[in-house]
């Protein structure tokens, strides 16, 4: 099932953001499965359209620092400074970086407001497919949203100012509906924040497939005020795939299933962290250095599909980065076969 919230899509650049987020890349990739007649006819049995609201304070507090929970939370320009770190819209020498507020329609408390209700699909998401596991109904769904890996313990970054993934998975955990889970993250940057925040957390076990170079691997070791930098934190298997490696990258993603089942067992749940951005047309920048072709896409995620069916595991899978105007047919290819049962 396809969880959608047509209301979280405005584009960033809305907010006098000039950043390749397109916005609509989940509105493409539906568009193109309600423009096949045979699945159009029978939406009701896979699309699933919600409101969500935002996340609440005490979900975001299982994850994050309650001082940092305060400012982003904010009314005030605690909340812009947080934002403004998050989408990296200041430089080091205070004039703005690929950032005007007098283009913007609305300022960045709304866009505070816009991700913590596509951080909220992920948890609800999450929720759906436990709920199709214990009525025997569809237990895995596909979020058109989601996926902000780089959210850290007490601040945000690569625009994700929370993470929604840890959140979902604690909030669930917190409602006694599951024990443990994975996440496995095959986006093409590491899920840093993902691996830092749950490194202590025995419940939760993670898996990264990533750019073995560029952000966010390129970081000092240290963050301006002294702390080891979290980004540095390995995951419990960490997956790196350099430039010309690409078609290694689905074998050594199945290595790397096999390994972690091995060392802890079939989990709970398996939350996929589905990024588009290792493929050739992806437009973002710093994700260029993989250029993976749709065919091997659509086998990565058929796979990790596959993975999960075989051992009957209640599934998420998030959207995760997509730049630019290409990136929807990833999604595509996948989940017009998964819907036909072609999967
Ligand atoms: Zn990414």
């Amino acid at each position: 099932m396809i969880l959608h919230d047509r209301t979280t899509k405005l584009p960033i650049t809305t907010y006098g953001i000039q950043i390749p987020i397109t916005g609509s890349n989940a509105g493409r990739t539906l568009d193109y499965l309600l423009s096949r007649e045979d699945l159009s006819e029978r939406r009701d049995t896979w699309l699933r359209e919600e409101n969500f609201p935002p996340l609440t304070r005490e979900a975001i507090e299982r994850v994050h620092d309650p001082a940092y929970v305060e400012r982003l939370l904010s009314e005030d320009e605690r909340c812009d400074r947080e934002i403004e770190r998050t989408f990296e819209l200041v430089n080091p020498d205070g004039t703005y970086n690929r950032y005007d507020p007098v283009t913007a329609e609305r300022d960045l408390k709304a866009l505070r407001d816009q991700s913590l209700r596509l951080a909220a699909g992920t948890t609800r998401a999450v929720e759906l497919a436990l709920d199709g596991r214990d009525n025997r109904a569809e237990d895995f769904w596909f979020y058109l949203g989601g996926g902000m890996h780089h959210g850290q313990y007490d601040f945000g970054e690569g625009f994700c100012p929370v993470n929604d993934l840890v959140i979902a998975v604690r909030t669930q955990q917190a409602a006694g509906r599951i024990r443990n889970a994975w996440i496995v993250d095959v986006d093409a940057h590491k899920g840093d924040g993902t691996a830092a925040l749950t490194a202590e957390d025995p419940t939760i076990h993670t898996l990264s497939v990533h750019m073995a170079r560029g952000w966010p691997l390129d970081q000092p070791r240290e963050l301006p005020d002294g702390r080891p930098n979290p980004s540095w934190i390995p995951s419990d298997i960490d997956v790196p795939i350099d430039s010309g490696q690409e078609s290694e990258y689905v074998p050594r993603l199945q290595n790397a299933l096999v390994e972690l089942e091995e060392k802890f067992g079939v989990p709970d749940f398996l939350l996929v962290v589905d990024g588009a951005d290792p493929y050739e047309r992806d437009q973002l920048p710093s994700a260029e250095l993989l250029r993976m072709s749709a065919e091997q896409l659509l086998e990565r995620d058929t796979h990790l599909y596959r993975w999960g069916r075989d051992r009957n595991l209640p599934m998420v899978f998030v959207m995760a980065g997509n730049y630019g105007y290409h990136s929807w047919e990833v999604f595509s290819a996948f989940l017009e076969r998964q819907i036909a049962g072609e999967i």
